[in-house]
């Protein structure tokens, strides 16, 4: 009998799915349900086996969704009985302090992600109804939830706490808790597994460039630090989101243009970033096409975005007391060779080289010959680790 699991990615109105055969850990089919609520149909693209196909499917809620997708798996004989998906994955945004790995979702762990929701508003919630709607479809299948909080908690407390005063801490729980954990992760092991060296003894600094990005010093393969805080909106700067800034910029708009918290919050989440900056748009694609035409907004959106990378590498090299390895993933750091090229800019004393025809053609490896630090490209999966995590949790 065939062992699938299931790794689940829900968002406000969409529900992201891939299906993992196990043991080989192989992908048999992937998909997105998309236009959730919105209507009375919501629309479906997935695909099985390379090929992209879409469908329109009748219901309205994560929990039709659901229901179809176990019906659509039967019809395409992806299993022949329910029973061989042996555990679902589910991404879950926050864990607080209190979840330091992933776990399987029984009653006690279910009320505690309820009770962190205040945390993550707008992604909580929607996890658990992911997870409710499984629970109820699927009674006999363990849940997992994987944080994307997680992996950092091994953060010493001088990293992750503000220099604010303590009781708020104590009182509001307000601390660093960085996100992306889930891929930095998955790209630092697999870092370390194609350069067949051990993760524990590598030094190691992750640059998940995306449309939100963080950075992550990994040591003795665990998260010391990373550039995410309290909220998402901390860090580098991203698509639109302005990342660190001087706090008093806040009081200040408040005070001198009467804005409201939310309209400051809009700014800083949905105006800024690369878009903010170059008036062009949010998406680096767009910047990079204006960069090489010289439009004096993009290149100046340009050495910011990869002058707060460059510093963050140099911060974080400080922090790890050395470096080994600097890996560049997800939708920019995977894609452009110009972000990586000028992130490591200026960095050779670090021991950090690109060597261009390597970066151009994108090479796992793009660093030069005897550069001492290997500077990767690696695609990160954050499907392919839940499912992992998924496996352990289920296989104890
Ligand atoms: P993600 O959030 O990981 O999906 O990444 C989205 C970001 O990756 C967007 O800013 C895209 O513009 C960027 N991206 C995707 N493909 C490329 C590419 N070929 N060159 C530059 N940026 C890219």
């Amino acid at each position: 009998m065939k062992e699938l699991i299931i790794a689940i990615n829900s968002g406000s109105s969409s529900l992201k799915f891939q299906v993992y055969e196990f043991p080989e850990e192989k992908k048999i089919a992937k998909g997105l349900f998309e236009r959730i609520g919105l209507a009375s149909s919501m629309d479906l693209t997935y695909s099985l086996d390379g090929g992209k196909s879409s469908r329109s499917v009748k219901g309205e809620t994560h929990e039709d969704a659901v229901k179809y997708l176990l019906d659509f798996l039967l019809e395409e004989k992806i299993v022949a009985d329910l029973s061989e998906i042996t555990g679902v994955g589910h991404r879950v945004a926050h864990g607080g302090e209190f979840f330091k790995g992933s776990c399987i979702v029984e009653d006690e762990s279910l009320k505690k992600i309820k009770s962190l929701s205040h945390l993550a508003p707008l992604h909580n919630p929607i996890n658990i109804m992911g997870i409710e709607a499984f629970k109820n479809n699927l009674p006999a299948c363990p849940q997992v939830a994987v944080f994307d909080t997680s992996f950092h908690q091994t953060m010493p407390e001088e990293n992750y706490l503000y220099p604010i005063p303590y009781k708020l801490y104590e009182e509001e729980g307000i601390r660093r808790f960085g996100f992306h954990g889930t891929s930095h992760q998955f790209v630092a092991t697999e870092a370390a597994k194609s350069l067949g060296k051990k993760l524990e003894d590598l030094k190691i600094i992750s640059c998940h460039l995306g449309n939100g990005g963080s950075i992550c010093g990994i040591k003795n393969g665990q998260s010391v630090i990373t550039s995410m805080g309290f909220t998402p909106l901390a860090g580098i700067m991203m698509g639109t989101r302005c990342g660190d800034i001087d706090p008093s910029i806040v009081t200040y708009l408040g005070r001198k243009k009467q804005m409201s918290f939310a309209e400051i919050e809009q700014m800083m989440n949905q105006d800024s970033g690369f878009k903010g900056v170059s008036g062009i748009s949010s998406d680096a694609r767009d910047i990079e096409e204006a960069f090489e035409q010289g439009d004096p907004k993009a290149v100046l959106a340009m050495n910011m975005f990869c002058g707060r990378v460059k510093q963050m590498i140099g911060a974080y090299a400080a922090e790890l007391g050395g470096l080994d390895v600097l890996i560049f993933t997800a939708g920019i750091g995977e894609n452009s060779p110009i972000i990586r090229q000028l992130s490591c800019e200026g960095l050779s004393l670090f021991g950090i080289t690109v060597d261009e025809e390597r970066n151009n053609t994108r090479q796992a490896i793009v660093s030069q010959e005897n550069g001492r630090v290997a500077v990767m490209i690696v695609p990160t999966n954050e499907e392919r680790m839940i499912v992992r995590e998924t496996n352990q949790l289920i296989s104890k």
